[in-house]
């Protein structure tokens, strides 16, 4: 958001967009054709939700920045990502909910927040024996993953994880790293540490695999893309890594009574994108063991704060007499032909978002008013389809609207309490310890004395 007297900077571009040049592509580009009939969001109240809500909500939430240092080189930077999770027991929040206004205090003793941080090398800023800052990035993303120990209890560090998901990659291979060293093999890439078989015989990294170094800038400017990359594949493998944690110490039968919430959409954008694919096998695996313990599916959500579905749905919820199309309590489920005929514009028959999404967005207006853009992931071969605006491939639907209910917070319209916690806890580098299952193992065990 811009500060106060910073739209003197917006001036010379609405000069830009008023030019000849930028109204002659205009007039060339395809418009909206307002007279032509389109399709039309239906909101409709949600099924009802389970019988039981789950009673803790466990929320992922990353943040990166791009920092300039000082080593002598002329714009240094490096990057920060840190990725944070809360976990918020309803049962408490729902205690306190009955004297509303809840005060802050009380409500801070609901979470129990533990977060991470890493540092990554930026342009200019070169680790070791490293001859580019490109490679320092590398392997400081390989040590990201083999560093991160969630729970010191287990020892398992993300980097299994990825291992597993890369384990469900299509075969093939990528350009070598090192085409600044005239390297122009292509590599495969392996779940362990490799060499390439040029006679520099330089390292190979598993994470190599994810290609987040080829939007990696040496010599210019900014790398916020790479770093938001990373970001958001962290928050992902956490995910995924607590679900698998469970599973090893035979918890799967407790995960009816947990949520999982995720910053943004339930997807992976740019070179790492077949990640995607390989999330969405796991979490079908994870998920027919869960059913099969426990006759539900696993709950996970993911919520977009901002971009095209957001502006969307903002704007069609205005009726022309002011009125809002949603009433309180109403969702849409936009399908394949809706979304690309009202907000991503394609004449594509392949499935909107085939190759990145791991999941289904909707939208909801909460019982309180807030306008939710949420995603569920598909758990099932039959939710992947975005053919039917009809939730009921989705079991859970009405209990994760029922939760959006319960979660929206009054501090901050349109968003959650736990996903605004988390970032909250992301945004501050000092607050380290990895001990997020730990603390979800208590809050079980808590739960079962009662
Ligand atoms: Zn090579």
């Amino acid at each position: 958001m811009p500060y106060e007297g910073e739209y003197a900077h917006y001036q010379p571009l609405k000069r830009i967009v008023e030019s000849e040049r930028v109204q002659q592509l205009l007039r060339r580009s395809r418009p909206l054709d307002p007279s032509a009939v389109m399709e039309r969001a239906t909101p409709k109240a949600p099924p009802a939700a389970g019988s039981t809500l789950p009673f803790l909500v466990l929320a992922i939430d990353g943040s990166h920045a791009e920092v300039d240092v000082r080593n002598g080189y002329p714009g240094a930077k490096v990057g920060y990502c840190s990725v944070a999770s809360v976990i918020l027991n309803l049962a408490e929040v729902e205690r306190l909910d009955v004297d509303r206004p809840v005060n802050p205090i009380d409500f801070r003793r609901t979470e129990d927040p533990s977060s991470d941080a890493c540092a990554l090398p930026g342009c200019n800023v070169i680790t070791r024996d490293h001859v580019s800052a490109k490679d320092s990035f590398r392997e400081a993303l390989f040590d990201l993953l083999h560093d991160a120990i969630v729970d010191e209890e287990d020892n398992t560090r993300l980097l299994a994880t990825y291992q597993a998901l890369l384990a469900h990659k299509p075969a093939g291979t990528i350009a070598c790293p090192y085409t600044h060293l005239d390297c122009d093999r292509e590599v495969s890439i392996g779940a362990n540490l490799g060499t390439c078989p040029c006679e520099r015989r330089k390292p190979l990294f598993p994470t190599d695999a994810l290609r987040i170094h080829e939007r990696f800038n040496d010599d210019s400017g900014s790398n916020g893309e790479a770093f938001g990359l990373v970001m958001t594949i962290w928050e992902r493998l956490l995910m995924i890594h607590l679900l698998r944690c469970f599973e090893q110490r035979n918890w799967l039968d407790r995960l009816n009574t947990i949520a999982f919430f995720l910053d943004g959409p339930l997807a992976i954008f740019g070179p790492p994108a077949w990640l995607s694919a390989a999330i969405s096998r796991e979490l079908q695996r994870l998920n027919t063991a869960i059913r099969a313990r426990t006759g539900s599916d696993l709950i996970i959500v993911g919520i977009e704060k901002s971009g095209n579905f957001v502006a969307h749905f903002e704007e069609i919820d205005k009726r022309e007499d002011g009125s809002p199309h949603f009433q309180p309590g109403s969702y849409f489920l936009p399908t394949d032909s809706y979304i690309k005929e009202r907000i991503i514009f394609s004449d594509s028959t392949k499935q909107y978002g085939a190759d990145t999404y791991f999941g289904r967005k909707f939208f909801y207006k909460t019982k309180s008013g807030a306008r939710i853009v949420a995603n569920v992931p598909f758990l099932t071969p039959e939710q992947d389809s975005l053919a039917s605006e009809d939730p009921s491939a989705f079991p859970q639907f009405g209990t994760v609207c029922a939760l959006l209910d319960k979660l929206v917070t009054s501090r901050f319209p349109n968003a959650l309490g736990p996903i605004v916690s988390a970032h909250a806890q992301a945004s501050i580098p000092l607050h380290l310890g990895q001990k997020v299952l730990k603390q979800l193992a208590q809050a079980l065990m808590r739960q079962r004395g009662q």
